[in-house]
């Protein structure tokens, strides 16, 4: 089945015309990353599909159903933002299993998967800390647990390492390369970061200026830039 499928996707805020005839399919099991540059409306493509947003105009599937009007708890999702948005005053274990608590899941699904989430992000050891004794690390790690923990079968990232040191992202980087090969989920990640968008993505979306400019492998992209705005922010030499 198709993960996602985008199609004429328009968004504006008053007269600001953000997103401009999106169209765009992720399938099953991909990992999609959006470049381009701040103001061109990766976060707000994001937002759209996750339901944060309303599209002005177009349609908005996922998982082979229209989701325009669905609210995002119901679209089969999970966003990782770049500030973690943790609450203070609940533990690792309860952060973690907020989500699937409020959508309604029994107590013991929610330890379960918890502690599945926990395991496979060596977050065992903290579960009972609040989020002010983690470090950033383990902090971004606790979100995207709680991303886990909801089993979405589309995962959207925005920036989520940006708030992280050289080192860390590193590490990070290659923990949610794993995460994708054992979840075996689809997602979409949004950086400005061209060694994420190379190494991560199985696609890389180019966007400016509110529309696809080009859509390709990574190296497709590298080899082949439609332009010369495409080849700066790949790295390739002009
Ligand atoms: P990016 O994530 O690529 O940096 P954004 O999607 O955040 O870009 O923003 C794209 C454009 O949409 C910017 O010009 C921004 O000011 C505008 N925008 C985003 N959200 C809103 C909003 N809620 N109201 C008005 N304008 C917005
Ligand atoms: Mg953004």
């Amino acid at each position: 089945m198709t993960a996602l499928i985008l199609e004429n996707v328009n968004k504006s805020f008053g007269k600001t015309h953000v997103l401009k005839d999106i169209n765009l399919t992720v399938e099953d099991g991909e990992f999609v990353v959006f470049v381009g540059p701040s103001g061109c409306g990766k976060s707000t493509l994001l937002r759209v599909i996750a339901g944060l947003e309303e599209a002005t105009s177009g349609t908005v599937s996922i998982g082979g159903e229209q989701v325009n009007g669905t609210p995002p708890a119901k679209r089969g999702i999970a966003m990782v933002f770049q500030s973690y948005a943790l609450y203070p005053h609940l533990t690792v274990k309860d952060n973690m299993g907020l989500g699937l608590k409020q959508d309604g899941a029994p107590k013991d699904q929610v330890a379960q998967q918890v502690a599945k989430a926990a395991h496979m992000l060596d977050l065992e050891p903290y579960l009972s800390r609040r989020p002010a004794e983690l470090s950033g690390g383990q902090r971004q790690r606790v979100a995207i647990g709680r991303a886990i923990v909801r089993d979405p079968r589309l995962f959207l990232f925005d920036e989520p390492l940006s708030n992280l040191d050289a080192a860390l992202r590193m590490n990070t980087r290659v923990e949610i390369a794993a995460l994708h090969r054992s979840l075996a989920a689809s997602m979409i990640y949004v950086t400005h970061d061209q060694i994420e968008a190379m190494t991560l993505a199985d696609r890389i979306v180019v966007l400016r200026d509110g529309r696809i400019e080009q859509v390709g492998s990574p190296m497709e992209l590298y080899n082949n830039p439609a332009n010369r705005f495409v080849a700066g922010f790949l790295g390739a030499p002009s």
